[in-house]
């Protein structure tokens, strides 16, 4: 029986650095976790295939922070799978190409916790091949051998079978090697190959930063160190090492570049739709959201809804909150039949409509101002309006209904939280972006509460999105407009925008 208790750890190959090339069968493991133990190699975009519940553990290298020791890791992984829990670990590739996942495997088997390995794409043959380098090509390389240029600086000299694996006819692939670039090159030499042997050195490989350096043993070295090419790295070595079959299909979105703020899952929706068309697309502002739903205001108010006669939405996270926070304080929708509601656009009403509620009224322009003139027509002294919303909302409503002597109570459903992604690189990832975009009225406030003065400047070559005219509105009190508004509130609609926003300056940038 005790086996039962016990979860069971997922080894599962991250791919080498696109997040959409991790398999269909690892991200099935992650949709249905309780925990992921992550490292720097594996995207973060991947976490947000996890449960939203599931914890995130990361065990990596980063500026400023210790790295776990590999024993730790193996700990780790053992405790959690002791716990009962579904564990992924993902690793950047494959697990077991260079990742040490032999030895997380051996600390589980140790252990008895039940596991299972699932391959993934390595970058030893995917990033050479993301910019264009087979491995093996006809009649020019029939073998591709991978070798760790880690293991090189122990005691300064090469490994005693590095001649023999030098003078190999293959091309030759050299993870973790650009810090040994030098006795590489000049182990190369000394077994025999030939100065003008062909060379790459790949940076970030199937990542939007990717850079490569193409040149031979003479210059390969002096080309890297020119370019400032830093790890994660590859080294290639060979003959197809000067081939480029690198893809030729153009997307309209080639060449932009975009910051994207808002929830995790909203983001990664928003990442896949703007990269499918060629778009270097990150997250710079990831919004949370910490519900009060189950608080002492929002218990009241369930518990006295019979005492409302309206219900106003500002927000579909609004929407959302609510409802669920009714279910979870044991009522259903039945105690919302004698309410009206109101929805301040087109967004929000859509996520009542999904919930299975028609709103009674949403004004034509859709911004709070008129959503309280809207209210003060429709509502009078004999109502009580319940206004579940946002910590940050607008009070311009609180001000309409006070001034016509309409009872209310708005209260604090959520609070929206800002996580910043790589603070330090901000200005810099905004400098080289043409699009922001925005999906709240919330996520502008969070987003230029956060900013710094110079920042902010730095703001002003950039071509703001907005999913909406309430969106569009909260930035403009910002003392920004938005250039682009899209014309469905939604995904789709926002990337048809950037779209059509690219190919329109596309053109005039032609032009000139
Ligand atoms: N298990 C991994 C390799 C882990 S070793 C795999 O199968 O791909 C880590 C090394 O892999 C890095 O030092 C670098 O040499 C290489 N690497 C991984 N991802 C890379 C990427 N996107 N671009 C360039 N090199 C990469």
């Amino acid at each position: 029986m005790e086996t039962m208790k016990k979860g069971a750890v997922f080894l599962v190959g991250a791919g080498p650095g696109d997040p959409e090339l991790i398999t269909a069968k690892g991200m099935m493991r992650l949709n249905d976790c309780d925990a992921v133990v992550y490292d720097s190699l594996s995207s973060d975009r991947l976490l947000a295939l996890a449960p939203e519940t599931a914890e995130r553990i990361y065990v990596g290298k980063r500026a400023g922070r210790h790295s776990m020791k590999q024993e730790e890791i193996n700990e780790l992984l053992v405790r959690l799978g002791n716990e009962g829990k579904k564990v992924v670990r993902l690793k950047g590739g494959d697990p077991f190409v260079f990742g040490r996942g032999g030895e997380e495997i051996q600390a589980l088997q140790a252990a008895e916790i039940p596991y299972e390995t699932v391959p993934g794409v390595t970058s030893a043959v995917a990033v050479p091949e993301s910019v264009g380098i087979p491995v093996t090509h006809r009649a020019m390389s029939r073998s591709f051998h991978v070798m760790t240029g880690h293991t090189l600086t122990e005691g300064e000299t090469l490994p005693p079978d590095f001649p023999a694996f030098a003078r190999l006819s293959g091309t030759l692939v050299f993870l973790m090697g650009l810090g040994n670039l030098h006795p590489i090159v000049e182990g190369l030499l000394e077994a025999g190959k030939p100065a003008d042997l062909p060379a790459a050195v790949i940076e970030n490989g199937t990542l939007p930063e990717e850079r490569l350096v193409r040149g031979t043993l003479a210059d390969i070295e002096e080309k890297a160190a020119e370019a400032g090419i830093k790890t994660p790295a590859i080294i290639v070595v060979g003959e197809t090492a000067a081939l480029d079959m690198s893809s030729t299909l153009r997307r309209p979105l080639d060449g932009i570049q975009v910051c994207v703020t808002g929830t995790e899952s909203f983001s990664d929706r928003l990442i896949r739709s703007l990269t499918a068309l060629g778009a270097k697309a990150e997250n710079v502002c990831r919004l949370g959201l910490k519900s009060y739903s189950g608080g002492p205001e929002m218990r009241r108010a369930y518990g006295n809804l019979s005492s409302y006669s309206w219900a106003v939405f500002t927000s579909a996270n609004g929407v959302r909150l609510f409802l669920e926070g009714l279910l979870a304080a044991g009522k259903d929708f039945r105690s919302l039949g004698h309410l009206k509601l109101a929805a301040v656009g087109r967004g929000t009403a859509q996520e009542l409509r999904r919930w299975g509620f028609l709103a009674d009224y949403v004004p034509d322009r859709y911004q709070v101002e008129d959503l309280a003139q809207g209210l003060t027509e429709l509502a009078d002294g004999g109502d009580r309006i319940l206004i579940p919303r946002s910590r940050d909302g607008s009070h311009a409503l609180n001000e309409a209904l006070e001034a016509e002597g309409i009872p209310y109570d708005d209260i604090v459903l959520y609070e929206v939280t800002a996580e910043w992604r790589e603070r330090e690189r901000l200005a810099e990832i905004l400098g080289q972006s043409q699009y922001l975009t925005f999906a709240s009225g919330s996520g502008v406030n969070a987003f230029f509460d956060g900013l710094t003065e110079e920042e902010r400047r730095g703001l002003d070559h950039i071509r703001i999105v907005c999913i909406g005219g309430v969106t569009a509105r909260a930035l403009e009190k910002r003392g920004r407009k938005a250039d682009i508004v899209a014309e469905t509130y939604n995904i789709p609609g926002m990337t048809a925008a950037v779209v059509k926003d690219a190919a329109i300056s596309g053109n005039t940038r032609e032009k000139r």
